[in-house]
């Protein structure tokens, strides 16, 4: 299988190459050059896996520089980081409504999922393209990736990696699980500015020769460990591959039967995987794009215009508080006949006007399975409280957008599954407030007080965080990143 930058299709990689330069160097994203499908007999074979072995079936289908022993090995060390039984739980909530839980890795959001097992295809990528420099992992984060990936790359060698996230927009548990960080070859630093700024900028690091060219004289090469890598986005891919297994295993649907995923989206990556999924096969009705207040992906799947200028609000759900969705950059190749100097032209007007705006009724016909909706804060609080009322089930501040947004779409003939990202855990000032209409200012009091008031289990990589030690307070201008790469790494 071969990848090709959705801005430049004459740039042809290989997979290893695509995860370890992470964004093609004319600022275009990897893509597998066809999509492998998945039969009826191969998912039907798949309910007899754990899920560490569906996933690296479905990698082996589009990483075929590695062998299938390798990516178990991987797949195997990945999910043995997970607490319980089952990496991804698939809940029955209600009738013909199931909430997919990937939050039981490390560190309690859906990250991890793609993100304990970046590492290990990074490692091996790096060999088989023959790296020696060092690899440097930048990482933009709106708080969950940031720790997800810091968890998967400490301690990894030949692999260093930096996070950046807004200091005033992220959760305080966020916040505690980021500066807390153990590893050698860690460093964490917040900014003055918003996700999309911090993003921006991560982005101008990796198109700038200069820096690259200093990096690189202290043996360094960057790479990416935000969804922009292809190595982030094939994992997540396996999921909605094994809920649909879930269900047929367990006689909730028939093969073939049609289901719909609604994800809460932010950076437009989990329900792309789903998306790559629906291609290779899985028998997929609707993709429902859920967002907050930030209702840029809504809009743009009502009227064909993506349009960043307006206001941004920091919401509840901060790791969806973002404008700039990369991953749209992907759909877009797709939908529009893998038309490389269009999505170029595209991207090019986003960056210099901050708009762009594609054939309404072309994006209609060609991306029918896509549906956007949103949810405003109140809705989201609404929705945590009745939700816990009726069906007894925690929702966090991100998964709740995603139940309002279902609701309203309110299509309860097709079976759907309600792809969940965080624990509440995370978020748990808000959703106690939701609950019980009382703000709680600290943090770990909240969290104390929601386990109390619900009795569902604080997860235990969430337990004892107050008592670790906070070892990165910086916090710098959002047009300093480029000198505290440059520090960070002399400082080694
Ligand atoms: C990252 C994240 C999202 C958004 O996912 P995208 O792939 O960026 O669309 C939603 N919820 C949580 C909890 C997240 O961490």
């Amino acid at each position: 299988m071969q990848y090709v930058s959705t801005r430049q299709k004459s740039t042809i990689v290989t997979s290893s190459e695509a995860i370890v330069k992470g964004l093609s160097v004319d600022g275009g994203l990897f893509v597998p050059n066809d999509f492998p499908q998945i039969t009826g007999q191969e998912l039907s074979q798949m309910q007899d896996m754990e899920y560490s072995e569906r996933v690296a079936f479905v990698l082996s289908k589009f990483l075929s520089d590695f062998t299938i022993d390798e990516l178990k090995d991987y797949t195997a060390k990945a999910y043995s980081r997970f607490y319980g039984d089952d990496p991804c739980p698939l809940v029955a909530v209600a009738d013909n409504t199931y909430i997919l839980e990937l939050w039981h890795g490390p560190t309690c959001a859906f990250k991890d999922m793609a993100l304990t097992l970046l590492p290990h295809l990074m490692v091996a990528s790096r060999k088989k393209v023959g790296e020696t420099n060092k690899t440097l992992i930048l990482v933009a984060t709106s708080g969950d990736t940031g720790k997800a990936a810091l968890e998967g790359f400490k301690d990894v060698d030949g692999c260093e990696i930096i996070v950046f996230y807004p200091s005033e927009g992220v959760s305080d548990m966020q916040k505690l699980q980021m500066q807390t960080q153990e590893g050698n070859n860690v460093y964490v630093c917040g900014i003055k500015g918003n996700f999309d700024d911090a993003q921006s900028a991560v982005k101008v690091i990796f198109n700038d020769d200069n820096i690259k060219a200093e990096l690189e004289k202290n043996g360094y090469k960057l790479s990416s460990a935000n969804s922009i890598n292809w190595g982030r986005l094939v994992p997540q891919i396996a999921y909605y591959v094994s809920s649909y297994v879930d269900l047929l295993a367990s006689d909730e649907i028939k093969m073939g039967d049609k289901i719909n995923f609604c994800v809460p989206s932010g950076n437009f990556g989990n329900i792309l995987a789903g998306y790559y999924a629906m291609r290779m096969g899985v028998p997929i009705n609707k993709l429902i794009c859920a967002s907050n207040k930030n209702r840029v992906l809504t809009d743009f799947f009502s009227s064909g215009k993506y349009d960043i200028n307006r206001e941004f609000y920091k919401t509840m759900s901060p790791s969806m508080d973002i404008l700039i969705s990369s991953n749209l950059e992907r759909l877009l190749f797709e939908i529009s006949g893998r038309d490389d100097k269009y999505v170029a032209s595209l991207m090019n007007d986003l960056k210099t006007k901050g708009f762009y705006e594609i054939d309404f009724a072309k994006l209609k016909e060609n991306a029918s399975n896509f549906e956007g909706g949103c949810s405003s804060e109140e809705m989201t609080m609404d929705t945590i409280e009745n939700f816990y009322d009726e069906y007894d089930y925690l929702l966090d501040t991100h998964t709740a957008v995603a139940v309002n947004v279902y609701q309203k779409y309110n299509n309860y003939n097709t079976k759907t599954v309600i792809v969940s990202t965080a624990s509440p855990y995370k978020f748990p000032q808000d959703v106690y407030n939701a609950l019980t209409g009382e703000f709680v200012e600290d943090s770990i009091k909240a969290t104390e007080m929601l386990e109390e008031y619900t009795g569902v289990e604080i997860p235990e990589p969430l337990q004892g965080l107050q008592s670790r030690v906070v070892r990165f307070k910086d916090v710098i201008e959002k047009d300093k990143i480029k000198d505290a790469v440059l520090n960070a790494i002399k400082n080694k």
